[in-house]
């Protein structure tokens, strides 16, 4: 019988303002994460679809500054609380100085 595809609407971005290139996620789960050796930023290698979901998220949960978001068909699913980062627009706050 067909297992549904754990992976089915995941979708994961690495967010490069909050990447620190500390590699933890690439510790993490080997050969899923890597760091871009022209920005330093973490990428997810799944091109062919390998990496599992347990993989998918120990990188992410390793990572300092919840860079790792992972969504699944929309939403946010990790982290579930996403902090601020120094220099990001309060809520409420727009960006117009005027
Ligand atoms: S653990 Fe987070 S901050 Fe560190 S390299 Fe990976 S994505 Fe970047």
């Amino acid at each position: 019988m067909n297992q549904p595809d754990p992976k089915r609407g995941l979708k994961v971005t690495i967010d490069p303002h909050r990447c620190i290139a500390n590699a933890k996620c690439t510790r993490a789960a080997p050969g899923v994460y890597t760091l871009d050796e022209e920005t330093g930023v973490a990428v997810l290698n799944d091109e062919d679809g390998s990496a599992t979901v347990a993989q998918i998220f120990a990188g992410a949960r390793a990572c300092p500054t919840q860079a790792i978001i992972i969504e699944q068909y929309g939403r946010r699913v990790f982290p579930q609380i996403l902090t601020p980062m120094w220099g990001d627009v309060e809520p409420g706050k727009g960006t117009d100085s005027a």
